[in-house]
């Protein structure tokens, strides 16, 4: 389980930016983090994998503080899908999938191998493999982003708008994708959205969030209070 536990953000100009945020995210779940723009979502999200340091408060993973744990070693028990993928534009898509593999050492024949299983499991086509971000559409890039994050089997995958730059009908394709996964792979998935339909369809667990980094709700989506 991820536990936030009174956490705040202030940046050094002064901005808070999470505002005394205590939240459970249960194991296995999708808990979406939900709020209009500048509330807070990406910053708690970064908070999760220590790209952003609490100002108060703390994290805990399975019981222990992130902040203890090599950052490194945290990372690799979190994938981490953005916005625009991301993807490295001078690799093919084997071998964006294949970098994390890569990294923890795996040779490039098996790192590919692996990345081909993957490509296949977001619903890539083996013929993509070859081909350079730039030749895909928006949607099988977010697609390549996913399978990516998928690598290394973390336990945990952090997802940062990861399907809002895609078009309405692509982005249902996507999120029924993100239910089958989650469905077959049990990942605890925090999941950034400003959109409430989204959360709602997507989330066991909805986080509401409002301007100045403050929670308003958090509960399943049927029981939330109307908005
Ligand atoms: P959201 O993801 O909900 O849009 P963010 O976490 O990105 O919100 O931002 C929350 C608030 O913190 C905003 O007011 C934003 O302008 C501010 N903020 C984000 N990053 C920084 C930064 N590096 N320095 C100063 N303020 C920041
Ligand atoms: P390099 O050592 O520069 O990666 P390779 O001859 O191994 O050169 O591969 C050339 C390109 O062909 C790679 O960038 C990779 O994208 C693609 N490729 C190689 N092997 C595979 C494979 N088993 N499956 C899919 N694509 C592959």
């Amino acid at each position: 389980m991820i536990r936030i536990e009174s956490v705040t953000k202030r940046y050094p100009d002064g901005t808070v930016a999470v505002d005394q945020l205590s939240l459970d995210i249960p194991d296995g779940s999708i808990t979406v983090l939900v709020g209009p723009s500048g509330c807070g979502k990406t910053t708690t999200l970064r908070m999760i994998n220590r790209m952003v340091e609490p100002s108060e408060g703390r994290i805990l993973l399975d019981g222990q503080d992130v902040q203890a744990q090599p950052v490194n070693t945290l990372r690799r028990s979190m994938g981490y899908v953005i916005q625009n993928a991301g993807l490295f534009q001078h690799r093919t898509i084997v071998d964006n999938v294949a970098t994390v593999p890569r990294m923890l050492g795996w040779d490039k024949a098996r790192a590919r191998k692996r990345a081909m299983e993957l490509m296949e499991r977001v619903g890539l086509d083996a013929g993509l493999a070859r081909r350079y971000p730039y030749q895909l559409s928006g949607g099988q890039q977010q697609r390549v982003g996913v399978a990516r994050a998928l690598a290394a089997d973390p336990p945990v995958l952090l997802m940062d708008e990861p399907f809002s730059a895609v078009d309405p009908i692509v982005r249902k394709g996507l999120q029924a994708e993100l239910l089958r996964i989650q469905a077959e792979l049990g990942k605890t998935i925090v999941f950034v959205t400003h959109d409430i339909d989204e959360a709602i369809k997507i989330g066991n667990m909805v986080a509401v969030l409002r301007t100045g980094g403050r929670l308003a709700q958090f509960a399943p989506p049927d029981e939330l209070l109307s908005h």
